[in-house]
């Protein structure tokens, strides 16, 4: 990979596994000082050693830990806000509960995180951040992903909002919505099915290209949005999801 993410200081949120790690990797590939930040610490520690990459703790859902961790790092470029939850069921099924982790999970810590980095990079005159978003958003509407796609449709607003209220301040905003990709916790939750061979086929058939995505495929996408070869492209939304939504 070109070194296009050179002299760039990277946050990536859930940088333990999936696609966060891939994407951490990536950057750190392509030239930028990563940090890599999960809530697990047995996860990141495996990333310690890689070259251009620092490691830290970091709780997205603690807003108090967001302002400390953003607060002492000298510089910001890049944020990569990738930490979300999956869950399963219906509007009928969902409890308030699962709204309310799913919406603090998947969109308040974005949009504390922001709220962190922005003033800085304002001040800088430049910075891209990146939002995980999904499919299952406003994109289209998945069986049993209620709770889900309501917070992944909130996290294309939210990320177009920031973008309309911040593009002449040079910084960017965008977001990313994969189709189904590899990860463990995918891997978790068709294990947790009764059949799960059957489960991972009904995953498979929702993809037109035949087949799931690897966390690597999607991490060359958040690299393009981090780098300046993207320096047109705000308040977008990018579909990387094997002609779910063709
Ligand atoms: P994953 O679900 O396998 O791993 C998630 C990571 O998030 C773990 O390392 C976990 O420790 C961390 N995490 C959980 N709670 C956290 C918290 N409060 N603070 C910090 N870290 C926390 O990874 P994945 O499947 O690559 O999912 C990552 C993101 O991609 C999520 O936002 C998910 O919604 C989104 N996404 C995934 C898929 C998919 O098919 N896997 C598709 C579309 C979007």
């Amino acid at each position: 990979m070109t070194q296009r993410l050179a002299g760039k200081i990277a946050v990536v949120t859930a940088a333990g596994q999936g696609i966060g790690r891939a994407t951490a990797l990536a950057m750190a590939q392509a030239g930028a000082e990563v940090w890599a930040t999960d809530l697990r610490t047995d996860t990141l520690a495996t990333l310690e050693r890689i070259e251009g990459v620092r490691t830290a703790k970091l709780d997205v859902m603690d807003h108090g830990a967001i302002t400390g961790f953003f607060g002492a790092l000298d510089r910001v470029d890049v944020l990569f806000n990738c930490a979300g939850v999956v869950h399963g069921g219906t509007v009928l099924q969902a409890t308030d509960d699962d709204w309310d982790f799913a919406m603090n999970l998947n969109v308040r810590s974005q949009f504390w995180a922001m709220q962190a980095v922005l003033p800085r990079m304002v001040a800088a005159g430049r910075g891209s951040i990146v939002n995980m978003a999904s499919v299952a958003s406003s994109l289209k509407g998945l069986p049993g992903r209620c709770v889900y796609g309501a917070s992944k449709a909130a996290v294309i607003g939210l990320t177009k909002s920031v973008a309309a209220d911040f593009v002449a301040s040079g910084v960017r905003c965008n977001s990313i919505s994969p189709g189904t990709v590899d990860t463990p916790s995918l891997g978790d939750r068709i294990a947790s099915q009764a059949d799960p061979a059957k489960a991972r086929q009904a995953f498979v058939a929702r993809q037109p290209l035949g087949r799931l995505a690897t966390a690597e495929e999607i991490a060359p996408l958040v690299v393009f949005l981090a780098s300046d070869e993207a320096s047109f492209v705000t308040g977008q939304n990018y579909a990387i999801d094997g002609g779910i939504t063709i």
